[in-house]
């Protein structure tokens, strides 16, 4: 499938950033010819990526990034499920920050996997910031030992 990736830029930097589809496009997706079929390009790089698409999921964006190929962005998931996650998880998806208003973007943005297998977008700073605080209760912890011993 080298002819599919020689149409997507993978930048070097950020290490999470997105590949983009640089060929043609369907209403913002990539797009890709396959046996004379057009078929989407995101799909096509999931199944690559996965072998198949679960039967009766769609492949979802995590990055909200149409043109985005990146195996690691994608996500399958059932319509069913979005319809019944409810408004709730389609405004989680299609948020553009963080509660605290950084950018989910570029370098900031983090894709995260739970426990359960299924993926999530973390903010960057929110991230550092929670390991700077877990660090310092950790120190204080240590330090209020020491002081007791
Ligand atoms: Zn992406
Ligand atoms: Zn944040």
């Amino acid at each position: 499938m080298a002819r599919f990736w020689a149409k997507v830029l993978i930048p070097d930097l950020p290490l999470d950033a997105c590949w983009e589809w640089q060929a043609g496009r369907n209403r913002g997706y990539g797009r890709f010819s396959l046996n004379d079929k057009s078929v989407l390009a995101h799909r096509v790089a999931y199944i690559l990526a996965h072998g198949s698409i679960p039967d009766g999921l769609v492949v979802d964006h995590l990055c909200r990034n149409r043109r985005c190929v990146r195996p690691d962005h994608l996500d399958a998931c059932t319509q069913g499920e979005n319809v019944r996650r409810g408004r709730a998880g389609e405004n989680q998806r299609s948020k553009t920050h963080c509660t605290r208003g950084h950018a989910y973007s570029g370098s900031n943005l983090v894709i995260r996997v739970r426990r359960n297998g299924s993926r999530t977008r973390d903010c960057r700073e929110c991230m550092m910031e929670r390991n700077r605080r877990a660090g310092a209760a950790y120190r204080a912890r240590r330090r209020a030992e020491r002081r007791a011993s």
